[in-house]
């Protein structure tokens, strides 16, 4: 009988635990652990209120590697489902290996004291989980995870080579704040506040952040500014389609989101290293998360879709010349939280960490070593995105963007 041992107690292991306990006859038993206990008994309480089934508790420091693998090795999960934060990769990794068990994770690793991300990191473990005769997949949220997926799909099912990619991120959600982040502050911050970076003719391009205005009609929320910025699945991307002339990725925000930012950044508060204040150290940046709305709280009042799509041009594979499709989700906020009390953004990414955990633990998905969505067959994902609450579209646009 498959166990799984999820942790991290947020939104996103809010849904990804609720969507798990939907689908018993893959996850017959739900283990939760993270560092306040508290966040998942309130989850295990809306999961058994829901659907009745039963999710068991624990805390744990997940940077406690000794810690974590007596956990794993007193519950005997098949998978380690990691839904913490960026910076627990490493020590649960390293703690699945001594306790030989796969793993799987919606963000690649970040470290706390430098606001850069790469798969590296996580790379650099390959020959050991292969050796152990384990896996770990990485980044099975929405961006990155199902936008892989998508544009692995279009290369198997449309597309002979994909010359350009754009991939389309967009929030049309209204939660009512001035100021709020629909996933972890602290982490959304550093992401937006990094300069942007592309692929190009085999090559990163770096521009400051925020300095490539777009403005784009997204079906479901209508006209929206969006902005270049870097994103991990680019890295992936370019690694595992290599004919890849350009691939860029853009998110949208709203002019008082943009306004809030800059004036945050240019006080200082979004900086990462160690302050004295009142004869101690603290991060600004960890300061403005303990002030900001917690995202979980902001779904009962988000109103409005997510759309998240990829636009790809190629050669195409019945040999009709050059083409262009768009494929995409849309989510809307207030059904995801009907179904699960959770947000869109939480809803997209904790709906793919369950996919992703369903591969494993039917080994639809399977292999010894770390790897990345785009290096299996994305036929068995998509079937279940279509589901279990993420439908996507697929049609042929007359051309690439025009920027
Ligand atoms: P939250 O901040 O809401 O939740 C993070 C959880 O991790 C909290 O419960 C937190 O505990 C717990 N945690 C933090 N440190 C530790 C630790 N040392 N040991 C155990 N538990 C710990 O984040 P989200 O749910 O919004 O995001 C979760 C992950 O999903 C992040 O890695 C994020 O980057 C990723 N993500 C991926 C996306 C994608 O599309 N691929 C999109 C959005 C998010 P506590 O409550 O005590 O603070």
């Amino acid at each position: 009988m498959s166990k799984v041992l999820v942790i991290g107690a947020g939104g996103v292991s809010s849904v990804a635990v609720h969507k798990m306990a939907m689908n018993p006859e893959i996850f017959p038993e739900i283990h939760l652990a993270s560092r306040t206990v508290a966040k998942c008994d309130a989850i295990a309480a809306s999961v058994k209120q829901r659907t009745g089934q039963t999710v068991a508790t624990y805390a744990l420091d997940a940077e406690d590697v000794p810690a974590t693998v007596g956990l794993i090795r007193a519950i005997g999960p098949s998978l380690v489902v990691n839904l913490a934060l960026p910076y627990q990769d490493l020590p649960i990794m390293d703690a699945c290996l001594e306790a030989g068990v796969d793993y799987l994770d919606t963000a690649n690793y970040e470290p706390k004291d430098e606001a850069k991300f790469e798969y590296g990191w996580q790379w650099a473990y390959h020959d050991r989980f292969k050796e152990a005769g384990i896996m770990a997949l990485l980044g099975s949220g929405f961006d990155p995870g199902v936008t892989s997926v998508f544009t692995m799909w279009l290369k198997k099912h449309k597309l002979k080579t994909i010359r350009t990619l754009d991939i389309l991120d967009c929030n049309g959600g209204d939660h009512g704040q001035a100021f709020a982040t629909n996933f972890n502050p602290e982490i959304n911050i550093r992401e937006v506040t990094a300069p942007a970076r592309h692929w190009e003719k085999g090559e990163w391009v770096e521009s400051p952040a925020m300095s490539n205005r777009q403005s784009f009609d997204f079906e479901g929320v209508g006209p929206r500014n969006m902005y270049l910025m870097y994103h991990e699945e680019l890295e992936s991307l370019a690694k595992f389609v290599p004919e890849m002339e350009r691939a860029r990725f853009w998110m949208t925000f709203g002019d008082e989101y943009i306004k809030h930012l800059t004036v945050l950044q240019n006080v200082g508060m979004t900086r990462i290293d160690p302050v004295i204040y009142e004869g101690r150290e603290i991060i600004p940046l960890q300061f403005l998360k303990a002030v900001l709305p917690e995202p979980a709280s902001l779904g009962p009042t988000t109103k409005g879709k997510t759309n998240i799509g990829v636009i790809a041009t190629g050669e195409a594979l019945d040999g009709s010349g050059s083409k262009t499709f768009y494929i995409k989700n849309i989510c809307d906020h207030e059904e995801a939280y009907a179904e699960t009390g959770n947000q869109a953004v939480s809803y997209t990414t904790g709906v793919p960490a369950m996919i992703g955990s369903a591969m494993v633990l039917t080994g639809k998905w399977r292999g010894e070593g770390v790897l990345n969505m785009e290096q299996f067959d994305p036929d068995p994902f998509m079937a279940m995105l279509n589901g279990h609450g993420l439908p996507w579209t697929v049609e042929e646009l007359d051309g690439p963007l025009g920027f």
